[in-house]
């Protein structure tokens, strides 16, 4: 191991990055030294490249080392480090908790009250290298292929979405074809998903969607969508709603379409305040709504590992696009690129 890397850091307060030579970090005592093999692209770090108004608001420190999915090889780990071996095959949770606070000493560590998220309020991993502390490192099995193990943190979140009830023999509705509406897709497929629809608006990301196992995509510009759920449902509309999308036109569908007694998973952040039909979309239907954020740490994890490795959950039509680090900016603009081309684009150190 040599002194040096490469990092993709973003420097200045202003859209773009740039590829830099950089120390390799060390470890402190409760941390963990990656050598990274794989790294993915996520919104949020499309939010920081492009230096919206969130990201200005948001990022504290700059240089910052962007990124925070990925999977890699322990070369040094610190010295009160005991769980996580060098040689380890790890990812992280990208959640950092404080490990004091209510939330964390009851079983809630994903939603801690003083929690630091990988990539966005300390460097993160589209680097060949990344320091992460062990409390968030997690083990991978070592027969997942690191552009599979990388994507785990957005997997996490459409395992925890869609399974944070059983979805056995139960009609499922997905809004939005992002990589997260496209995981969730598959994840509900192998969980036993009677039936799973999925509305988006990108031919190549709905086409991956019936790749992974959504029974029928509609078009939200196009397809009448209450229509075809009612008629697919006996008229009584659909077990589950899964909104990955966060639009006030999918939250006021999503809660048409739910069943009385069933089930919506609010995964979307909307771009501000939303409006809920709450009489008539939930209380008379007696419907129950979870909010879902990150990851349980680890509940989600096992289960998300455990679907990988058992060969399953195939995943892989959602990664279209493997390139170099060196090549990120083409990786970026990939992702903003329209109409959608890319289901997940991974970066290779
Ligand atoms: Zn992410
Ligand atoms: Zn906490």
């Amino acid at each position: 191991m040599g002194e040096l890397m490469q990092a993709v850091v973003k420097s200045a307060a202003e859209a773009g990055a740039e590829l830099v030579t950089r120390s390799i970090p060390r470890p402190g005592a409760d941390e963990v030294l990656v050598r990274v093999k794989a790294t993915s692209i996520c919104g949020t770090d499309v939010h920081i490249y492009g230096w919206n108004s969130w990201a200005a608001g948001r990022i504290r420190d700059l240089p910052q080392i962007l990124g925070h999915e990925f999977a890699g090889e322990v070369v040094e780990v610190g010295s009160e480090v005991r769980r996580i071996k060098v040689g380890d095959f790890i990812s992280a949770e990208t959640h950092i908790p404080c490990r004091a606070c209510k939330q964390c000493l009851t079983g809630q560590m994903h939603i801690c009250n003083n929690l630091k998220i990988l990539g966005v309020d300390c460097d993160g991993c589209f680097a060949e290298y990344a320091v992460v502390p062990e409390i968030v490192a997690w083990k991978n099995d070592p027969s997942v292929a690191p552009e599979l193990a990388a994507v785990q943190e957005p997997l996490g979140n459409a395992v925890y979405c869609t399974l944070v009830e059983p979805v056995v023999g139960k009609s499922v509705l997905i809004f939005g074809d992002g990589p997260t509406g496209l995981f969730a897709a598959a994840v509900a497929h192998v969980a036993g998903a009677s039936k799973t629809f999925l509305v988006g608006r990108h031919p190549v990301r709905m086409e991956i969607a019936r790749k992974v196992g959504a029974t029928q995509t509609l078009d939200d510009n196009r397809d009448d969508i209450e229509g075809t759920l009612l008629s697919e449902t006996d008229g009584l509309g659909v077990d589950v709603v899964l909104d990955m999308a966060g639009t006030q036109r999918a939250i006021d569908l999503g809660f048409k379409m739910v069943r009385k007694g069933g089930r919506f998973s609010a995964f979307g952040v909307a771009g501000g305040r939303v409006s809920i039909d709450l009489n008539d979309g939930i209380v008379f239907k007696g419907v129950t709504v979870y909010g879902i954020n990150g990851r349980l740490m680890f509940d989600t994890w096992f289960e998300v590992r455990n679907l990988l490795a058992s060969g399953r959950l195939d995943i892989s039509p959602i990664i279209t696009h493997k390139l170099p680090l060196s090549e990120f900016a083409e990786g970026f603009e990939l992702m903003v690129r329209r109409p959608k081309v890319s289901g997940k684009v991974v970066l290779i150190p």
